[in-house]
């Protein structure tokens, strides 16, 4: 007995602990944050805005030439003296402001000049469009575009797109640009879903895009 006992305990190896296999994959270790003291952020409040086009889907080179003439329109109205003076000077139901929105007409303008889309990483004063023309179907006849809340992309109905002047699709971009931003408006045709940000913005922009217009000092 006590000479078994001792043999065994001889030749007991050391037993090296059992390598750690988790259940679950080691996390790999997250790359250290900067913890910023300031927002990031490249936006230069007193930098003319951009417009620049990132995926154009299904526009032909024709179509493509009524785009970026409509891109231009659009950066000319929002980098506008006119722009600048209609929104802020916007009011809804007798007081400053927009239907569906709670915002001051300058944060919305803060907002708009800063142009951080839901799906862009800084606001850097540029309005970053992805575009896609298509054919809807019969049953979307009376739809000139549309995005969702989930889509990078800013989607137009080649019908209504083919008798549009440039301002029309500059104040249609801007529209769903708008709801890029974060602003809404009613599903449906309430009497105030004109005054909201995206349908008095975007009427604004083709208002304006058709005329002459001030330059931001
Ligand atoms: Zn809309």
């Amino acid at each position: 007995m006590r000479i078994g006992r001792w043999i065994s305990s001889l030749f007991r190896r050391p037993v090296p602990p059992a390598p750690r296999t988790p259940s679950t994959p080691a996390p790999t270790t997250p790359a250290p944050t900067p913890t910023p003291t300031r927002p990031v952020d490249t936006f230069e409040p007193g930098a003319p805005m951009r417009v620049s086009l990132g995926k154009v889907t299904g526009y032909s080179a024709a179509e493509r030439q009524k785009l970026d003439k409509a891109t231009q329109l659009m950066g000319n109205v929002l980098n506008s003296q006119e722009f600048r003076d209609a929104v802020l000077s916007a009011d809804f139901a007798g007081k400053p402001g927009f239907a569906s929105e709670t915002r001051s007409p300058q944060d919305v303008y803060a907002a708009i000049r800063a142009a951080k889309e839901n799906y862009t990483d800084a606001a850097d004063g540029e309005v970053d469009l992805n575009v896609k023309l298509e054919n809807m179907s019969w049953f979307q006849r009376n739809v000139v575009g549309y995005t969702t809340e989930s889509s990078d992309t800013l989607t137009t109905n080649r019908r209504f797109f083919s008798g549009f002047e440039p301002s029309e699709m500059a104040g249609h971009l801007a529209h769903e640009w708008l709801h890029k931003l974060g602003f809404e408006h009613d599903f449906k045709a309430t009497a105030r879903r004109p005054d909201s940000v995206p349908y008095e913005l975007g009427d604004l922009v083709e208002r304006l895009a058709r005329g002459p217009l001030t330059p931001l000092a």
